[in-house]
């Protein structure tokens, strides 16, 4: 059941379990209800289970209580000598182990540590891997203190510890406060979270229910920015700084003579993800409507997460192809300047655990040179052309049409986005501006934000 907490925004110390601004599924009225962010967080962005039900295909699992906040007290600590292992016991009964090694190299004192960086400057070179303990005790300020042979003296915050007990279910507790990684699937009839431009630039708190969004649910609409240009980069301050490429800072979609960009007429765009000629291609991507073409120019998505999974369930000899294979992309042309891109991609990228990351897909730059053996050729056509079946049927795949003043934030790595095609007037010109932005620096944001908003130290 969906009653435990979905996003946990407890960053950087877990002093409470944040519930309030984090995402979570509530339970009202004895039905789950799925809510992106409350609306004291945020008024105007909003999700209701109703429309998610059904696509979360990743339940998460319950936080364990070692990673929770409000840490216990430690009870007792045993050096264990045979494994070189220190054990704590909790005063909720837990026990957590802590290798000697691990606790050596991360001293937390001035000799070891540079605090102003907060990193760490003792060498490898100096970490004796086989050291022994000469004494362990719990310090009258509930602190763990550990005497090294060389009478080296350490002192651990023991929820600082415990946040980093090496049991599993805390392991995974803590990696995915870190990195966010649950998402919640969606198909053609997700209501896109919807958010205000102004607000988002001005309110910590709808930047982050606005970036929490755009991390889980990997689309989110902002209303209201100015209808001129630089609105992108006026977002993109708001992260930090955007992806400079080679069609420049930001770049204008509209349809060119002498396009050196398929995006850049006014003809139909199949569902791609932008930039796979590149090996790491931009994670974020922000798209800024100036002015809307009359007829046509509407917008079409896809969670390619979810269609990926289930092309794993439907059809795992093409999702295998399509995660093994390496496909040739280029991009050749001038525009910032001039440049020659080749790059080899999965069409799928899957993490060591078999998880989905990425998706590399644009049907316009897969190159003609296609470095695969020959019998291995007809299979990885049937498997890709399966895979943008699955994406392009109706009950998969999202359309709605910008208005200008509209701005739309997506997961490059993860949303395959196309339009359809458009008329052009002379007297009425469609025109968006857009940026890339890379998924270090919004998370880097997002974890600042999670701070900032919850007041923590
Ligand atoms: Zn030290």
């Amino acid at each position: 059941m969906w009653t435990t907490t979905i996003a946990r925004c407890t960053l950087p110390s877990m002093r409470k379990r944040i519930s309030v601004l984090a995402c979570h599924a509530l339970r009202a009225e004895g039905r789950p209800r799925w809510a992106v962010a409350t609306a004291a967080t945020s008024p105007s962005l909003h999700l209701t289970w109703r429309q998610l039900r059904g696509y979360g295909t990743q339940a998460p699992a319950p936080l364990p209580s070692t990673a929770l906040g409000d840490s216990p007290g430690v009870r007792q600590v045993r050096a264990l000598e045979q494994e070189r292992q220190l054990e704590v016991e909790w005063e909720d009964s837990g026990q957590s182990l802590y290798p000697y090694t691990w606790l050596r190299d991360n001293c937390q004192c001035p000799l070891c540590t540079l605090q102003s960086a907060q990193a760490r400057s003792l060498l490898l070179s100096q970490l004796d891997i086989h050291t022994g303990v000469d004494r362990v005790q719990v310090t009258d300020n509930n602190k763990v203190s550990i005497v090294w042979p060389d009478q080296h003296t350490s002192e651990f915050d023991t929820e600082w510890l415990r946040k980093r007990c090496f049991s599993p279910a805390a392991r995974q507790a803590l990696q995915e406060e870190l990195f966010l990684n649950e998402r919640m699937y969606w198909d053609s009839e997700l209501r896109i979270p919807t958010a205000n431009f102004e607000e988002v630039l001005h309110d910590d708190k709808a930047a982050l229910a606005w970036l929490l969004a755009l991390r889980r649910v990997g689309i989110v609409y902002l209303k209201g920015a100015p209808v001129e240009q630089g609105q992108v980069a006026r977002l993109s301050q708001r992260i930090g700084y955007l992806r400079l490429t080679f069609y420049g800072h930001t770049w204008q979609v509209q349809n060119k003579s002498q396009a050196n960009n398929v995006a850049y007429t006014a003809g139909k765009l199949g569902l791609h993800t932008d930039y796979p000629a590149l090996h790491y291609p931009p994670g974020v991507q922000f798209l800024h409507c100036l002015s809307q073409a009359g007829e046509g120019g509407e917008s079409e998505v896809v969670d390619g997460f979810h269609m990926a999974d289930q092309l794993r369930r439907e059809d795992p000899e093409a999702f295998r192809t399509l995660t093994s294979l390496r496909v040739d992309f280029t991009d050749t042309g001038s525009d910032y300047c001039d440049f020659m891109v080749q790059s080899k991609n999965h069409i799928i990228d899957v993490d060591s655990d078999g998880r989905v990351v990425r998706i590399n897909y644009n049907n316009a730059t897969r190159d003609s040179v296609l470095d695969l053996p020959l019998h291995q050729v007809q299979a990885f056509y049937s498997s890709l052309k399966a895979y943008v079946q699955l994406m392009t049927r109706p009950e998969n795949m999202l359309t709605y049409k910008m208005e200008p003043g509209d701005m739309v934030t997506f997961d490059n790595w993860r949303l395959l986005h196309g339009r359809k095609s458009y008329l052009s007037h002379p007297d009425r010109v469609r025109h968006l501006e857009g940026a890339y932005l890379d998924w270090d620096e919004v998370m880097s944001r997002l974890r600042i934000l999670c701070k900032s908003v919850h007041g923590e130290s």
